[in-house]
């Protein structure tokens, strides 16, 4: 019983004293009651946050001040952080960010939360606390605004994007119709919001293990062409495809290879996008190198895989490999004519991801051994031969290469 972790075990007994109180909270409770494993585990106290962090320094726990304006406080225990946030409720809001007072009031702070699976708590005895009615939505996994969903998605714009996201991780069925039809009529206001809170959910989202049915709910409900526009014209319909692979070849499931199935492989746009979402920077590179990558036919023979490998690196050929190799298999469970596309992307798949790159036998020295003065020119004629080198797939010899060059320098 997670609860009886002993770590939890000594944060109940520094908090739940001296008429002060702590519960955990949230997704923790939420995966453990849907038999899931709980990632972080977060805690909602009584105690002010300076009052934590002074039990905690008495008690010998690292206190870290990671959000004392929310009034959170990350304690450390052998390493593994526990986020400690004092009971709020909601003053004000302007759609961005709320503004929240420290109190008290456990219902006050369930009703606060989003969603009814979010706001359950469990005591030190591990008895389940339940002020707005999760238990029952855990149950037919529900993922339902605490409240008018109207009203709340008025309050913090970001919880459309997290109801979908809750939706994609927790939800069976259809969603929510009273929040999906919030979410459809509050879309416009996703544009007010900051670019890193959308991405970071866009990402948990693409994340569950299977987003495909939020995100055809999104296009439905006009979300995600706000956030996404570039899939208007290209298409979530890939995803299945994609998780049906996944599932098969047993890929970890990667966000940015889901979103690269969904977006065109077009440089310029993908450029706006990682920019409009400010994409971290090797985020952006994955999906550049994907876009530079050459589409790759199913007939290519292993020579020309290999040289599109050295030309334009691993990663950007087996994202297209991967999404070749996962439409292909969508297509050949209708027409069998696709089998054959199948077998050679995944033996292409197989290749490239074994593939090592061979190392170009010249350098610069060879090239100044011979007189050509330092500058330039050592690249130009460097690249000459590594591109006949690559030309003839790395098969040609060293003594052959300085016989070339000797012949290239002696004929200026
Ligand atoms: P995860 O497993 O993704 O961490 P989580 O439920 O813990 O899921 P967090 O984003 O870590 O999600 O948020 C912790 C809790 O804080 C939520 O369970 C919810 O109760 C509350 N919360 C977070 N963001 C919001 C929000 N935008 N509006 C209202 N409540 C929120
Ligand atoms: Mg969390």
């Amino acid at each position: 019983r997670w609860f009886q972790a002993p770590h939890l075990r000594r944060i109940f007994d520094l908090l739940n004293a001296d008429g002060g109180e702590v519960r955990v909270v949230g997704g923790a409770i939420r995966n453990s009651l849907m038999g899931l494993p709980a990632g972080d585990v977060d805690l909602a106290t009584t105690w002010r946050p300076e009052e934590v962090t002074e039990r905690a320094g008495g008690a010998g726990i690292k206190a870290v001040p990671t959000g004392i304006d929310h009034g959170t406080v990350t304690l450390v225990i052998e390493g593994v952080p526990y986020e400690i946030t004092t009971l709020r409720r909601d003053v004000a809001t302007d759609g961005r960010r709320a503004e929240v007072a420290f109190g008290t009031d456990w219902k006050a702070d369930a009703e606060r939360r989003d969603f009814t699976i979010n706001a359950l708590y469990a005591g030190v005895d591990g008895e389940i606390i339940d002020h707005v009615g999760g238990l029952g939505d855990i149950e037919t996994r529900t993922v339902r605004f605490i409240g008018s969903a109207a009203e709340r998605v008025a309050e913090d714009y970001l919880r459309i994007l997290r109801f979908f996201r809750f939706f994609a991780h927790y939800g069976s069925g259809r969603p929510d119709a009273e929040g999906l039809r919030a979410c459809a009529q509050a879309r416009a206001k996703l544009a007010t919001l900051s670019a890193e809170r959308v991405w970071t959910e866009t990402k948990k989202l693409l994340s569950a293990d299977d987003p495909g049915r939020a995100l055809l709910w999104m296009r439905q409900a006009g979300v995600l062409s706000e956030i996404l526009p570039e899939t208007e014209k290209w298409g979530i319909d890939a995803i299945p495809a994609l998780i049906a692979a996944e599932k098969s070849f047993s890929w970890r499931a990667d966000p940015l290879l889901r979103l690269a199935a969904i977006v065109p492989p077009d440089a310029a746009r993908l450029e706006a996008m990682t920019k409009r979402l400010r994409l971290s920077k090797a985020e952006s590179a994955y999906l550049d190198r994907f876009a530079e990558a050459p589409e790759i036919a199913a007939t290519l023979a292993d020579a020309a895989l290999e040289r599109q490998l050295y030309r334009h690196g691993t990663e950007g050929i087996v994202v297209r490999l991967r999404l070749a190799l996962a439409s292909a298999r969508r297509k050949a469970e209708t027409d069998p004519a696709f089998l054959a596309d199948s077998a050679s992307f995944h033996r292409l798949l197989a290749r490239a991801e074994k593939w090592q790159r061979p190392v170009f036998p010249l350098n610069g020295a060879d090239v100044l051994k011979l007189g050509i003065p330092a500058g330039p020119k050592v690249g130009e004629v460097l690249a000459e031969l590594e591109a006949f080198w690559v030309e003839r797939n790395f098969s040609v010899e060293r003594a052959t290469l300085v016989a070339r060059l000797e012949s290239m320098v002696r004929s200026g």
